[in-house]
């Protein structure tokens, strides 16, 4: 049985899901592809009064949707209404700004007229993981549909009711049969899923060996991909950085999402200056944080979403260690029901060490300790890679100088890597590629065409 509802604060199974059959599997490929020939036809106004709708229901009942995805994947519940509220934000950017951003553009050329038309190119398959249940969703729903693509997605294994609440919105929403479908399907239904002609695109969030399997097959079937990867982003932090500004950025941009965030702070990168300073107050922060229920609002430690992700990273921390890494903080399951770990912090990780190069997917920091800008970059950039990352200074300037020499994807200054709607989000390296949200997240699925007129007179 591979979708099944777990509470992670217990250990408790909620339900298990059959998945979709051979035959099912094929009668939603085929609506999905039967909506498409008439939703592409639709007018920008029509699409968005339903992704307008949808976003508006999400709204109006995040605590619903909410409390679904604590109990299903133990988010702590003020962070669970908070992404509801967020993926809401998103299908409702894209309602708003959709024909803005493919709209026909003209071009210059040396003789003639010319211009780009942007057209949908059919069904989407998306795959999504975990940890953001419904704003993975809605960061492929609101660009794909507002584009006139329709959906069929496979989300994780283990958030089987987040990912039919979400295909049952587009239903109350108003969504016509088959543009928003939901796939309880194996790995090895989803590369068949590829590889029909019906799908001509392929978006990916997840690890980075889904991203290589998943691609690969795109890539045989010379289909378009996004791949929104792993991640082990930098958090460097300058002599002059305002020391309890930055520790505060510190504690969340590893702890959100109890740790298990692709663009979460993973590698904290300090110059001597403040290097003491900061790892004193860094832990004391992680101690303080108290295990408990996530839907209890108090709480401020959540468990992991699984058994095996707590032994997964249980396991590269012991190795971490016997491999000469420093436990400075944790490093243990908590000893109580469900799937939780200490804060951990590891020091003196050094290049030949596996953990150097590893994401660590929970509350884990690996702490740096480096002489000054130059090696904080060097060190910031020996990674494999390239999601995000954040540098801490009061001069500002010198902030974006640094930034812009980090070889990631996105670059924040004076705080974490963060997501917005209007903001292209998305990594280089093994992180993956191509962009989701902002205008850029519309772009991927589109048939960028070419019409160029010429004057009515012979060629000479
Ligand atoms: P995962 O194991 O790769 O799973 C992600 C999705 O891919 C799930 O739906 C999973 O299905 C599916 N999948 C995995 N292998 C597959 C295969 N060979 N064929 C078809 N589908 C496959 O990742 P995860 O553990 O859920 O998520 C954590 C990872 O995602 C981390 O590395 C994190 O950094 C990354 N992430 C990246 C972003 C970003 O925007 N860059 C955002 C969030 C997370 P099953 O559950 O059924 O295996």
């Amino acid at each position: 049985m591979t979708y099944q509802s777990l509470n992670p604060a217990t250990g408790q199974l909620l339900k298990s899901f059959s998945e979709t059959t051979d035959i099912e599997l094929e009668a939603k490929l085929s609506a999905a592809q039967a909506c498409f020939q008439t939703w592409r036809h639709t007018s920008y106004t029509a699409r968005a009064t339903i992704v307008t709708k949808a976003a508006v229901l999400l709204r109006a009942q995040a605590g619903r949707f909410a409390h679904i995805m604590t109990l299903e994947m133990g988010k702590r519940i003020a962070e669970a209404r908070g992404e509801v509220e967020f993926s809401a934000d998103i299908l409702a950017y894209y309602a708003k700004h959709a024909e803005r951003f493919l709209k026909p553009e003209k071009l210059n050329p040396s003789f003639g007229e010319a211009h780009m038309e942007s057209s949908p190119i059919g069904v989407i398959f998306g795959v999504e993981p975990w940890n953001f249940p419904y704003y993975q969703l809605a960061r492929v729903a609101g660009p794909q549909l507002m584009a006139g693509n329709v959906l069929v997605v496979k989300h994780a294994g283990c958030v089987p009711q987040c990912a039919m609440a979400f295909e049952a919105l587009w239903i109350e929403a108003g969504a016509p049969a088959g543009l928003y479908t939901n796939l309880l399907i194996s790995h090895e239904q989803s590369d068949r899923v590829v590889d029909d002609p019906r799908i001509k695109g392929v978006a990916l969030t997840g690890s980075v060996a889904a991203g290589r399997s998943i691609a690969a097959r795109a890539g045989h079937n010379l289909k378009p991909s996004s791949m929104e990867l792993g991640g082990s982003d930098p958090f460097i932090v300058l002599e002059d950085a305002d020391l309890d500004h930055t520790v505060k950025w510190a504690v969340w941009g590893r702890m959100y999402n109890d740790g298990q965030t692709c663009c979460g702070a993973k590698r904290f990168i300090v110059v001597d200056a403040l290097a003491d300073a900061f790892l004193e107050k860094f832990t004391s922060a992680l101690k303080a944080l108290q295990p408990g229920d996530p839907l209890d609002e108090q709480t401020t430690l959540g468990p992991l979403s699984s058994e095996a992700a707590l032994l997964q990273l249980l396991a590269q921390v012991d190795l971490a260690v016997e491999k000469g890494a420093k436990l400075v903080l944790g490093g243990k399951r908590i000893d109580r029901p469900g799937f939780y770990m200490q804060p951990t912090i590891l020091a003196d990780v050094k290049p030949e060490n596996p953990a150097f190069r590893d994401e660590f997917f929970g509350p884990v920091a690996m702490f740096f300790q480096v002489k000054d800008e130059e090696a904080a970059i060097a060190l910031a950039n020996d990674s494999d890679f390239g999601l995000g990352g954040s540098v801490f200074t009061r001069d500002i300037a010198r902030g974006k100088r640094v930034a812009g020499r980090i070889e990631t994807g996105m670059m924040f200054v004076n705080n974490i890597s963060w997501s917005d709607a209007e903001l292209p989000f998305g990594g280089v390296k093994d992180s993956g590629y191509g962009r989701e949200l902002g205008e850029m997240g519309i772009q991927t699925f589109v048939n960028k065409k070419l019409i160029r007129t010429a004057k009515l007179e012979a060629p000479v």
